[in-house]
């Protein structure tokens, strides 16, 4: 995408409570945007204030869809879904935080320390080895990009390294590959196209999250729209004259509808489309793959760590365990919030809590020793098992391409499509999802 249409997007993002232009017709068309997430409040945000009728239908009880902030903690908001707005410059989010009023905090990987396992110092290791391991990544994707047949970031790695690892390195090259690309991308690295990894676009500027929560940006963006809570789409007909959808308890009829549903749900086929999607869509709803990033938040009674510190890194021999934390300790809360992503985080979200938590601990033990005191809390997530979700966020998986993100994105018929996954240049983010939002608003708007 270009720097001069994003900027053309960025621009129509800013402030949408205040733009005006009521339709002339008497009886505006009748709009429905399926999914309370940012992608859906965001067209209907711009549609609303466009004088359209439009009527929000979300499943859950609750608006936001992966950005969520949990109340558990009263004192404390925690978001257990997105956390940060990555790269705030010219971000489009960073303008409704704004006009939000939302406070903001920067985090910064190079405010980190790394924790290395006594298994691992016991063999020689230093370091992460970063700049080698870059080099050798890089190397990989470079061979991988001539090939005519796409393969995984993981095959890609593996024919450049081509012999068997000592312990060491093989511990660096999955921290590497675990803190670079599968807590990136939530896919995993035997899954992710070496090809097309990298066919994404980053704003610049700090990475900033919200002590008081990231729902306060939907909840503001929702101000005044008419949303249908705790309706379960099950079905979208779309014909000639209008669209009509089907709840569990409800009919809805309407000239549009534009569908943010994520990834994960479009790919369970749990909604039925009549007529069915097309071939293109279908295929690109299979191609991209829907990744996983879970989060642990562990509450202490104190800070026992670093208190400054943003960032806790952990290197140990065993792969995408507990790679990466960060400390809440400078917004005055003794919690840690670590991750897991991909294989691993499917495998622990089949874990009891508790089982979780003694894994966590053992883990913080070898970082910081057995003195360390027990959690008084913890909030787990398990988005694989969440039913509107199915996963966290969308990666391009092997074969696949933004190609398949614009299928995703085009319109059919009378529904427009939006939602993070249809966004090329930032897919897999909530300026992504955002800015897809107002992109379907803006296609419907021209025909209207
Ligand atoms: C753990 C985690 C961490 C993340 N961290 C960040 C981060 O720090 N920064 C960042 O920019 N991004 C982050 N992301 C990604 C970001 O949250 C998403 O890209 C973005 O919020 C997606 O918005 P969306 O509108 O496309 O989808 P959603 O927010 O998922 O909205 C879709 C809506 O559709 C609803 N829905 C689903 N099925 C049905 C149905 N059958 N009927 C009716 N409604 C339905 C859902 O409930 C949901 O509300 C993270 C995501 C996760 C899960």
């Amino acid at each position: 995408m270009s720097l001069s249409r994003r900027r053309f997007l960025t621009g129509l993002a800013v402030s949408p409570l205040l733009m005006h232009r009521p339709l002339s017709a008497d009886s505006p068309p009748t709009i429905l945007i399926i999914g309370a997430g940012m992608a859906g409040l965001a067209a209907a945000r711009s549609l609303n204030d466009q004088g359209l009728k439009v009527t929000v239908i979300e499943a859950r009880e609750r608006i936001g869809g992966r950005i969520h902030t949990s109340r558990v903690w009263p004192e404390l908001p925690m978001d257990l879904g997105a956390s940060w707005i990555h790269g705030q410059r010219q971000n489009p989010i960073t303008e409704l935080a704004k006009a939000a009023q939302a406070k903001r905090i920067s985090t910064s990987y190079d405010n980190a320390e790394l924790y290395i396992d006594a298994r691992l110092k016991q063999l020689g290791v230093q370091g992460t080895n970063e700049t080698a391991m870059e080099k050798l990544v890089t190397q990989a994707l470079k061979q991988a990009a001539n090939l005519a047949t796409d393969i995984s970031l993981q095959a890609a790695v593996d024919r450049v390294v081509n012999k068997p690892l000592n312990p060491a390195y093989q511990a660096q090259l999955n921290f590497y590959l675990n803190s670079t690309y599968e807590q990136e991308y939530s896919g995993s690295t035997k899954e992710i196209s070496a090809q097309t990894v990298d066919d994404n676009e980053e704003f610049s500027g700090a990475d900033v999250l919200f002590p008081q929560g990231y729902a306060q940006i939907p909840h503001y963006l929702a101000q005044g729209l008419d949303l249908r809570l705790g309706q379960i789409v099950s079905s979208i007909h779309y014909g000639n004259t209008g669209v009509t959808v089907k709840t569990q308890d409800q009919t809805y009829q309407a000239d549009y509808a534009i569908v943010t549903l994520p990834l994960g749900v479009l790919k369970r086929k749990t909604i039925q489309f009549n007529p069915p999607l097309p071939p293109a869509k279908q295929a690109a709803i299979q191609g991209l793959g829907m990744g996983l990033l879970n989060k642990a938040y562990l509450r202490f009674d104190k800070v026992f760590w670093p208190k400054d510190l943003d960032w806790l890194e952990y290197l140990s021999p065993d792969a995408g365990r507990w790679v990466e934390w960060v400390s809440f300790a400078k917004i005055g809360a003794p919690v840690l919030l670590g991750f897991h992503a991909a294989e691993r985080a499917r495998e622990v979200e089949t874990w009891s809590d508790q089982a979780l938590i003694a894994d966590a601990m053992q883990a913080l033990k070898a970082m910081f020793g057995n003195a360390i005191p027990q959690p008084v809390g913890a909030q787990i997530t398990r988005w694989a098992q969440d039913p509107f979700a199915y996963g966290s966020y969308s990666f391009n998986a092997v074969g696949s391409s933004n190609q398949d993100r614009q299928a995703l994105a085009k319109k059919s018929g009378r529904l427009y499509w939006a939602g993070e996954a249809t966004h090329s240049a930032y897919a897999g983010t909530v300026h992504g999802a955002y800015l897809s939002g107002t992109r379907a608003a803006k296609s419907l708007l021209k025909i209207l």
